[in-house]
């Protein structure tokens, strides 16, 4: 295990605002960041996209996610899987601070994305979203051409040299140009299920984010539109960080190199979701160190 001491003690973290240094308390201390060990050591040294401190989410009075140290890292696939209700998906939103929005919301600790506390006061939200994008478990694109689309974002963001290049780039990124280049300007409605899925992931692919982050991005398409979905992932990962909430142990087992096993802590009077193991995939498949991560990649419960 490399680097297992960070996290503990006191840390300097650059915000994004340039020359602003803020040193954090060593009051509390924290635990252990939980490393992907991996099965075999990777051949170049890993960077860490998401470094992720002692992070409790409440809604409202009640806890969602427990105290959660783990480390997210570049081009890689990442999933989080777990029962429901364990906050995956609270985990994921947590990331490009689409929970804001939710009335009662509350994070604690710490989620660095290079380095940068993305809850500081100083960053900048917009931001945060353009690097960080997101895709979730039911299509939904505009009622709009495809062409607008894809453009939608860049349009807003002021990114309008090259649009059509642009559009076309995104699109075959999300393997999708092939099917649609004739008809752009048709309405994305008339796009199958599996097509309307892929034309999100355009859509997000679109402002070159750095990290996609995918909530159940194929639990409402049939099998043969999962099937690109996950091919998809395995190429996309080459240029972007992905991060994949499933409920499909298989689906994981598939598409992700590194495995978090959320479970639901109900020891005290409430039920709060917990990092149980975070592992290579193989390793949370085929070898989990909890009993709790084996029932339930034996299908105990869930
Ligand atoms: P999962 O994705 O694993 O099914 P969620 O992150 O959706 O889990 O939910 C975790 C917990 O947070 C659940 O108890 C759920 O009821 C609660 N929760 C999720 N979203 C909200 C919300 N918008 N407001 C209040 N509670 C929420």
């Amino acid at each position: 295990m490399m680097d297992r001491d960070v996290g503990v003690g006191r840390s300097v973290i650059n915000d994004p605002v340039p020359g602003r240094v803020r040193i954090e308390s060593d009051a509390v201390p924290q635990p252990p960041v939980q490393e992907a060990s991996q099965a075999r050591p990777p051949a170049v040294a890993r960077e860490a996209v998401f470094d992720i401190h002692d992070m409790a989410v409440f809604y409202g009075e009640s806890q969602a996610l427990g105290w959660t140290s783990l480390r997210i890292y570049r081009h890689v696939v990442t999933a989080v899987i777990g029962p429901s209700g364990c906050g995956k998906s609270t985990f994921i939103r947590s990331l490009n601070r689409m929970n804001d929005a939710i009335p009662g919301f509350r994070l604690e600790g710490q989620v660095l994305y290079h380095g940068h506390d993305v809850y500081a006061a100083a960053t900048n939200r917009v931001e945060v979203r353009r690097r960080i994008g997101m895709v979730f478990q039911k299509p939904n694109p505009f009622p709009k051409s495809i062409f607008d689309n894809v453009a939608w974002a860049p349009r807003n963001l002021g990114m309008r040299v090259d649009l059509n290049e642009r559009v076309e780039r995104a699109l075959q990124h999300a393997a999708l140009w092939d099917e649609v280049k004739d008809r752009l300007h048709e309405s994305a409605l008339g796009l199958s299920g599996g097509q309307q899925q892929r034309l999100c992931i355009a859509r997000a692919l679109a402002i070159e984010p750095d990290v996609l982050l995918l909530d159940e991005p194929a639990s409402a398409l049939d099998p043969i539109a999962t099937a690109s979905i996950e091919e998809l992932m395995h190429t996309l990962k080459h240029r972007y960080t992905i991060v994949i909430v499933t409920h499909n142990m298989q689906q994981a087992a598939r598409v992700a190199d590194h495995t978090a096993f959320f479970s639901l802590d109900t020891t005290g009077s409430e039920r709060i979701g917990t990092l149980v193991e975070y592992a290579d995939t193989e390793t949370i498949f085929r070898r989990p160190r909890d009993t709790r991560t084996r029932d339930y990649v034996t299908g105990q419960f869930g």
